[in-house]
């Protein structure tokens, strides 16, 4: 097997390249329109309307009104800033929150903290084998305490779509604020929070070609929220600190970007997908893929392989130049099976042979080729060597 003729990345659901438009777009940010956003003088007031600039902009994609958008440093202070600030503003009134139990860490330990140590208690909806969670399930969790729902737009691991809409609907019928994690989905799914349904939707720029370390929460006018960092009165009082505006810019930026082309992007990398899924099930045998069939992030490829572990499968890529991920997270020195993929019903022992391929905008169909070039041999390589391995009975026998 010989290595790519260039890196390939298939890791775009951990991070991407920053769009160079963006880069372009953030520097006059750093040295010329230096201001802090809050200074009363010519410096400051440039930087406040950058920042009130992008702000509009990016509340234009969402559909909601710029004041409803709270700028912060990440994805996952978004969804903590939501599910704190709801539940320590809601009080008086409950003590229950409701999740599914496929949520990106950013949700699953916040909620957990808030269970060990404040009195919460929560309640984690089951999925599917696809990883889809049935909005009934949500209806019959809500009881007189219920403060906040929250499940994910799309996942991580194995891309699967949830009907936010319709847990949107419930919940709003109900009057219980309803929280998003649109960290996947950002860049390739509407965010039209209207049709969504949604009261709070958690958004990060760098899987979005945006630069890493800035994020946005949409808070619906309204929905209660106390900020969970205190200071100064920025962002309408709700997240203290100096807006970083040339990352703001860059969120913005990228935003934009990921709306222009999103239709013919999504249909080319979904066909890329496709090629690669097809690829692998037709070329290695009792492999499986994870996540639903056809509701799923158009770049989401993600494999269950029998007998094998999914880290030799990315060490192996690794030697050949490709960048890949499997869903299993390292804890305290051992690996532990995804949540994700055992909320899902998968046997914890197969879990460890997952593979996740997230195609991008840079990828080509020469990449999947090769990719579908030497995956087959490095997963019988891998086999052949693997004590949990064991060929299927020949047919007829
Ligand atoms: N939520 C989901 C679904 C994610 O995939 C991630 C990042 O992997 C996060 C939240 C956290 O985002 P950030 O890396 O910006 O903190």
């Amino acid at each position: 097997m010989s290595r790519a003729t260039r890196p390939i990345y298939l890791d775009h659901a951990a991070t991407t390249r920053v769009d160079p438009r963006v880069v372009e777009a953030m520097l006059p940010y750093f040295t010329e329109v230096y201001g802090n956003a809050s200074s009363v003088h010519t410096f400051g007031r440039d930087a406040h309307d950058a920042l009130e600039q992008a702000r509009r902009s990016a509340a234009g994609l969402l559909e909601a009104d710029p004041e409803e958008i709270i700028f912060t440093s990440c994805g996952t202070e978004s969804d903590n800033l939501a599910i704190r600030g709801v539940a320590n503003a809601s009080r008086g009134k409950g003590n229950h929150l409701i999740t599914s139990s496929i949520e990106h860490h950013a949700v699953t330990h916040t909620c957990e903290q808030l269970a060990k140590h404040f009195g919460f208690e929560v309640t984690y909806l089951p999925v599917d084998s696809y990883g889809r969670v049935d909005p009934d399930d949500v209806g019959r969790a809500i009881n007189s305490r219920t403060v906040l729902i929250s499940v994910m737009y799309a996942n991580n691991e194995v891309g699967t779509i949830q009907p936010i809409a319709e847990i949107g609907k419930i919940a709003r019928e109900k009057g219980i604020p309803f929280h998003t994690d649109a960290v996947q989905a950002g860049g390739t799914l509407s965010l039209d929070v209207d049709a969504l349904n949604v009261d709070l939707l958690a958004l990060s720029a760098h899987k979005l070609y945006g630069p890493k370390g800035v994020g946005l929460l949409y808070r619906r006018r309204g929905t209660p929220i106390l900020p969970t960092q205190t200071g100064g009165g920025h962002e309408h009082g709700l997240r203290a600190g100096t807006e970083n505006v040339p990352y703001i810019i860059g969120l913005a930026r990228a935003l934009e970007l990921a709306y222009e082309r999103c239709e013919s992007n999504n249909a080319r990398i979904a066909s890329l997908r496709d090629r690669l899924v097809s690829g692998v099930l037709a070329a290695i045998p009792q492999t499986q893929l994870t996540g639903h069939p056809h509701d799923r992030l158009p770049n989401n490829a993600s494999f269950l392989f029998d007998g094998v572990e999914g880290e030799s499968i990315l060490l192996n890529l690794d030697l050949l130049g490709i960048g890949a991920s499997s869903g299993s997270a390292c804890t305290s020195g051992s690996v532990e099976p995804s949540h994700v993929l055992t909320a899902l019903g998968l046997p914890a022992a197969q879990c460890h042979g997952s593979l996740r391929l997230t195609l991008g905008n840079d990828n080509t169909v020469e990449d999947v080729d090769y990719v579908l070039s030497v995956l087959p041999g490095i997963v019988s390589k891998l086999r052949a060597m693997s004590p949990l391995y064991s060929e299927p009975p020949a047919k007829g026998h």
